[in-house]
């Protein structure tokens, strides 16, 4: 049976292939549960499709320009490639102990700063870009109404992710560097506008044109990421080659928090992947990621991790029980309808046999 996936109640028809772009790591830390959920679910995603039919063509990005990776290789006195390289072995490690697929693509920002040059260049030439003292800036004004977000809010996450909205240098707040000068001790490459490197979101927006051409079918990341990042990278490639929308769907995991906060670096409260992969199963700590709603922020409770295990085990012990196919078309309706997992789940507990067996090799769980 023919199906269409739905995400976010929103059906995405695919005809014989599907872009997938997977906004990617800043390799100057150890991957936590937050990222491993992202991944993890970008990954099913994928598998959901091929199971359909479907071929995927998945990139995922690697962000190895960036002044937050450039500060952690300057504080610990390693060389920039170095330690991104080695940060980058800890993600792969982690990545495939969780059975995530190695994407067909996987662009580093370095290797693309021609292509951010191109696309400022184009930006430029569409009249959305202007050049002042060594910066390219994009035109950004209407970006946040777009998101849905008010000027005030997007405010907020614009300087929150370092955005430098006060920057007087720009025509407007929300007009953010495509291509920006570089100091002393940061990356830099020659250009027509003196010695820079690129911003963030160009760097993914020209990423994700040289791989895929001017459209995806699905950006995915996690949902800090909705805005400014993703926000900026469809705008700048809309306004660069003219063809809407730049993402035909997103898929932004929700966050994982722990005690009601936010999992993350700054704050410290981080659950790392490679601790919960050294006492329990990879399947199970797969399995623990999936079954939810994709889009729901979360709290870690440790039980939880333990009762994921257990229900496991009930679902390899469904898989060796007769059952017909009925089961299995439930399990893969379930999984073409936003990804639901729980459902699928159910159904495949329920059924046994075919249906179970199919959801573990979608899930990757066998
Ligand atoms: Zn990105």
């Amino acid at each position: 049976m023919v199906q269409i996936l739905r995400l976010s109640g929103q059906p995405l028809p695919l005809v014989g292939r599907a872009r997938l772009y997977v906004c990617g790591i800043t390799p100057y830390d150890v991957t936590h549960l937050g990222h491993a959920a992202t991944f993890v679910w970008a990954d099913l995603a994928a598998a959901v499709l091929r199971a359909a039919g479907i071929d995927v063509v998945s990139c995922r990005n690697v962000t190895d320009v960036d002044d937050v990776l450039t500060a952690a290789a300057g504080a610990r006195g390693r060389d920039v490639s170095e330690f991104a390289l080695y940060q980058e072995y800890l993600f792969d490690k982690d990545m495939a102990a969780l059975r995530v697929a190695r994407p067909a693509h996987q662009p580093r920002a370095r290797h693309f700063v021609t292509q951010v040059q191109q696309l400022a260049t184009a930006l430029q030439a569409a009249g959305r870009a202007y050049e002042r003292d060594g910066h390219v800036y994009f035109r950004g004004a209407g970006v946040a109404d777009r998101a849905g977000l008010t000027a005030d809010q997007a405010m907020a996450l614009s300087a929150e992710y370092g955005d430098e909205p006060e920057d007087p240098l720009r025509d407007h707040p929300f007009d953010v560097p495509v291509w920006r000068p570089s100091g002393q001790g940061e990356p830099a490459w020659p250009s027509p506008w003196g010695a820079g490197r690129p911003g963030w979101h160009a760097e993914c927006a020209a990423m994700t044109m040289a791989v895929f051409g001017a459209g995806i079918d699905i950006l995915a990341g996690g949902a800090d990421l909705r805005y400014p990042h993703h926000a900026y990278q469809a705008a700048m490639a809309e306004a660069a080659a003219g063809v809407t929308p730049f993402a035909r769907a997103r898929l932004h995991v929700g966050e994982v928090r722990r005690d009601g906060a936010k999992m993350a670096k700054s704050t410290g409260n981080l659950t790392l992947v490679s601790d919960l992969l050294a006492t329990h199963p990879s399947a199970a700590v797969r399995l623990f990621l999936l079954d939810r709603p994709w889009r729901q922020a979360w709290d870690y409770r440790p039980a939880e991790l333990d009762a994921a295990g257990a229900k496991l085990d009930t679902l390899y012990a469904a898989a060796g029980r007769p059952g017909g196919t009925a089961g299995a078309e439930e399990v893969a309706a379930a999984l073409m309808d936003d990804l639901d997992v729980p459902r699928a789940l159910a159904a495949a507990i329920d059924g046994g046999g075919d249906a179970a067996r199919l959801l573990l090799r979608v899930l990757a769980l066998t």
